[in-house]
């Protein structure tokens, strides 16, 4: 069964929808079968994926099936992993018809077929709201670190506490999340080390800083894992993923997750790449095992680019780094990603390298559409 997380907050322009699209992306790219369910009228999530919202064909099906509209309505994203339930301006799964919400039920059905369901709610305390938290396992809080970021929102814990105690016993707090904090100014720090001071543990710690790069993602249609993956926001977000899948992991009791600390360079990079084929660099004895290897497969390609990856196997992670580039190096991580070209027009190829014990095990490339 797929979790279901909630985006809320009781206010604005706090990075909710931003934080639903990119967190849901980055989850995708890290091999998480992702529903994303857009629940605002204002429809932002579907427009941040290139999508407005919809019309159903057939309203009366609302009264009848959720599942089966559901199903039937999801849309496949550009994101990997990541599908899209659009907002529906016809479809109320609000109306309660029992005790039970319709939409709760629904959603227990469909999280057998996702890994996560992350849920975009509207900014005020509604019904509608009420209904998405009494459906939710988790809910994340973002909480923007600007003067006006606490107002309220204890107001909102104790609405959450409300549901935890009323409604939903087994809603947990996933955690607050700390958005648009700006290094350069002293407010950010402050409302950082407060929000961390009062709720401690529950802070993740994952800060998601102010990026030109996030802003400007959703009028490309386009999260910011497909508009500019080697970005400081690109990080932000897949630090907070590899976080939740590392908490929820524990909490399941599975060890083999990959983190992804903090780090300057991109964890994709291609250009190292190219430069090791560069005779001159031949000479350099750790890149030796895998040119031999390698260059009988490159030598028959037209392309400068190697197709099989069967050299990595057997090394360790310095010895990838060196050919393949710096890739948010770790100790723990076991799944190391890169994008390696753009050789199909629409679409893009990743590399998954697959650590055991520091040690290559195994790859896989990956197609997805760009
Ligand atoms: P909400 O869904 O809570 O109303 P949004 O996610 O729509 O908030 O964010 C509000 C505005 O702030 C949007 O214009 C968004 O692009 C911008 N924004 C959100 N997070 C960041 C960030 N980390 N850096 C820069 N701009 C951001
Ligand atoms: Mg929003």
């Amino acid at each position: 069964m797929g979790k279901i997380i909630s985006i809320c907050n009781q206010k604005g322009g706090v990075g909710k929808t931003t934080t639903c699209v990119n967190l849901s992306a980055a989850l995708g790219i890290l091999e998480n079968k992702v529903l994303v369910i857009d629940t605002d009228p204002q429809a932002n999530a579907s427009v941040s994926f290139g999508f407005s919202s919809r019309r159903i064909n057939n309203p009366a099906l609302q009264f009848m099936d959720f599942v089966a509209v559901i199903k039937n309505n999801v849309i496949k994203t550009n994101s990997p992993n990541v599908d899209l339930l659009p907002f529906f301006e016809d479809l109320n799964f609000f109306k309660r018809t029992s005790e039970e919400s319709k939409f709760k039920q629904a959603l227990e059905t469909i999280s057998k077929l996702y890994d996560f369901i992350i849920i975009d709610c509207v900014p005020f305390f509604k019904t509608k709201n009420l209904d998405i938290l009494i459906s939710s396992d988790s809910v994340i809080i973002p909480v923007q670190c600007d003067y006006y970021a606490l107002e309220g929102l204890h107001t909102f814990l104790k609405t959450i506490r409300y549901v935890q105690k009323n409604l939903n016993r087994n809603l947990e707090i996933e955690g607050f999340l700390l958005t648009m904090f700006d290094r350069r100014l002293n407010l950010s720090k402050q409302v950082v080390s407060y929000v961390r001071s009062y709720f401690k543990e529950l802070v993740f710690n994952a800060v998601i800083h102010r990026n030109s790069k996030i802003t400007q993602a959703p009028s490309f249609g386009k999260s910011i894992m497909e508009y500019d993956i080697s970005s400081s926001g690109a990080r932000y977000y897949l630090q907070l993923a590899s976080e939740i899948l590392v908490r929820n992991a524990k909490a399941e009791g599975l060890k083999e997750v990959s983190v992804i600390p903090e780090q300057k360079e991109s964890i994709f990079n291609t250009r190292r790449f190219f430069k090791t084929l560069d005779p001159e660099e031949r000479n350099n004895t750790l890149l030796e095992k895998f040119l031999k290897k390698s260059e009988a497969n490159y030598e028959n390609e037209k392309s400068p680019f190697i197709k099989n990856f069967d050299a990595l196997i057997d090394l360790t992670k310095p010895y990838v780094e060196q050919i393949m580039g710096i890739c948010y190096k770790n100790h723990f991580g076991n799944i190391w990603i890169y994008k390696i070209n753009k050789s199909k027009i629409f679409k893009k190829k990743y590399l998954y390298i697959y650590f055991k014990d520091d040690i290559v095990s195994h790859y896989a490339t990956k197609w997805f559409m760009n």
